[in-house]
């Protein structure tokens, strides 16, 4: 693309300063706190952002809690509740190419990976209203011909939602989605690295018109603002996408006020090639599900196990990929690969590298333009002669490196791969159907794909086991597990027996 189609796309984009968005209301922060957000491709200021604080998280969560004892929404009319979550998603389709902008200028992320997450966020709302109302209903036991019991599914109040860098918008949108179209009201709290579409997300709720304190946005940084509304005692739940360290202080500073916690952590997800895979299928799966969001994608195949019958032949495919991906300016729709999210993140895979060289691996990597400089790029990059016990091997980088470990049979490499303490997605390669089963049934992991890459449809459970996190997001799951609590209404429709305690005979 030319740098002049370059510089049409970034005009189109209105990178202002971000307020909260409290009650129906942009504001600023009380304190009038600010925090600079910085570019990853230019390492320049992008804008600046409202900084909460408790006192914001607390006024956040008292217009919240108003709408949702007070306000309308949780009472509307199923049709009318589900106009709203339709008309949201319509807004979205509307400004989808100003998400992807804003979304690629704040993460990083390829333009042509932005626009794909920005329809699926549409998609997201439309999802979510239709299973509210085809499938959020409760069921009912008759007792003999005394009772009959029943269960309704209520919203819990107001929730709380923390959300990542790593795929704002969407991720953002997957719990918001469902939050809303049961009943709930919100406070969001993004993260402080990528707080751009967070606020589009809040002008599109305004424009669709939701009832003012039913959504709000809260930005900041999570030992403040997140901890806030974590601690604070009106939020009945809080769904969680981010760290594993980081859930687990979520669950701890949750537990004084009883709360409801779902759980999106980190992942070391292995990638598993058998000697009679389609090898050509395998390596665009293994390439795109590692380098495809700058490797910052939760469910990446960061490790990758290739049986030694055919490692060689697939290292060398492995190595020309490598060498062909396109490294650049994420706002061109060619770019494959962009820069990571900030300067901190950058250093820490770029220190992972070093550790992998001095454990003892061959590393090979792409070449990053020299033009590019200004921004935080790590290219491609493959740790070969990898040992499954290797740190690089065992913790997450969250970046464009793949470790590559040679196997010789099933039952290795099963091992291995479950030798982790990450349960989050998992990838078996193989022509074998007895095999790919059991594999994939052996593996510790919410999610496995059998000859296939990370390709998900919105009914499915999403989730970790082990330390990738407690509970599932994605279909029927978010609303019966988690967005709504069953209710058992007991009904007598007889005379049953009632013990008389007291009664003079
Ligand atoms: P992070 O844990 O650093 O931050 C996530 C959010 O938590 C941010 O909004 C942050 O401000 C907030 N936060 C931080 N400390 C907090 C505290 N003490 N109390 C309350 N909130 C707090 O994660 P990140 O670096 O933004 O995201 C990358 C991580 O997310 C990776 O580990 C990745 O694997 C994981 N992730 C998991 C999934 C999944 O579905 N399992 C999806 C995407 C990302």
């Amino acid at each position: 693309m030319s740098s002049q189609n370059t510089k049409n796309l970034e005009r189109t984009a209105h990178v202002e300063d971000v307020q909260l968005y409290i009650n129906g209301k942009f504001i600023n922060a009380q304190s009038g706190a600010a925090f600079d957000n910085v570019n990853p491709f230019t390492n320049k200021v992008n804008n600046h952002v409202a900084e909460g604080r408790s006192e914001d998280v607390n006024k956040a969560v008292k217009a919240a809690k108003k709408a949702f004892e007070q306000g309308p929404w949780r009472k509307l009319k199923i049709d009318e509740r589900m106009k709203y979550i339709h008309h949201i998603a319509d807004l979205i389709d509307k400004e989808k190419e100003e998400i992807a902008i804003l979304e690629s200028i704040d993460t990083g992320l390829p333009i042509s990976q932005t626009r794909k997450q920005a329809a699926r966020a549409a998609e997201n709302f439309r999802f979510y209203a239709r299973v509210v109302q085809t499938k959020l209903h409760g069921e009912s036991y008759p007792v003999d011909d005394e009772f009959i019991n029943y269960t309704v599914y209520k919203p819990l109040g107001v929730v709380g939602l923390i959300t990542p860098w790593n795929a704002p918008f969407m991720l953002e949108t997957w719990k918001v989605a469902p939050a809303l179209a049961t009943g709930n009201t919100i406070v969001l709290k993004p993260a402080e690295l990528s707080p751009l579409t967070a606020n589009k997300l809040a002008e599109i709720i305004d424009k669709a018109g939701l009832p003012e304190g039913v959504f709000n946005v809260v930005h900041g940084f999570g030992e403040t603002a997140g901890a806030a509304l974590v601690a604070h005692p009106e939020v009945k739940a809080i769904s969680f996408t981010g760290e594993t360290t980081t859930g687990s202080t979520i669950i701890k500073n949750s537990a004084d006020t009883l709360k409801k916690t779902s759980m999106e952590l980190g992942g070391k997800s292995p990638l598993i090639v058998f000697e009679d895979a389609d090898l050509e299928r395998a390596l665009d799966a293994a390439v795109w599900g590692i380098f495809s969001f700058n490797g910052e994608r939760c469910t990446a195949n960061s490790r990758v196990f290739l049986h030694k019958n055919i490692k060689d032949k697939f290292i060398k495919a492995l190595k020309e990929r490598v060498a062909n991906i396109k490294i650049g300016d994420p706002m061109d729709p060619s770019t494959q690969l962009g820069p990571l999210i900030e300067k901190k993140h950058f250093k820490k895979v770029k220190n992972y590298i070093e550790i992998a060289k001095e454990e003892g691996c061959e590393v090979v990597q792409g070449v990053v333009p020299k033009k590019l400089k200004g921004g935080n790029f790590i290219p491609p990059t493959l740790l070969l002669n990898a040992k499954n016990d290797m740190r690089v091997c065992q913790e997450e980088i969250f970046g464009p490196v793949m470790a590559v470990i040679e196997f010789e049979t099933d039952e290795e490499v099963v091992e291995a791969a479950n030798n982790v303490r990450y349960g989050l997605a998992g990838y078996v390669w193989t022509s074998d159907l007895k095999r790919a089963h059991r594999v994939a049934q052996a593996v510790e992991a919410g999610m496995l794909w059998i000859n296939a890459q990370n390709v998900r449809d919105l009914r499915i459970p999403f989730g970790g086991t082990k330390d990738s996190g407690i509970g599932r997001e994605g279909g029927h799951y978010a609303i019966f597990e988690f967005y709504t609590e069953p209710k058992v209404i007991h009904v007598a429709i007889g005379d049953h027996h009632i013990p008389q305690f007291g009664k003079k005979n």
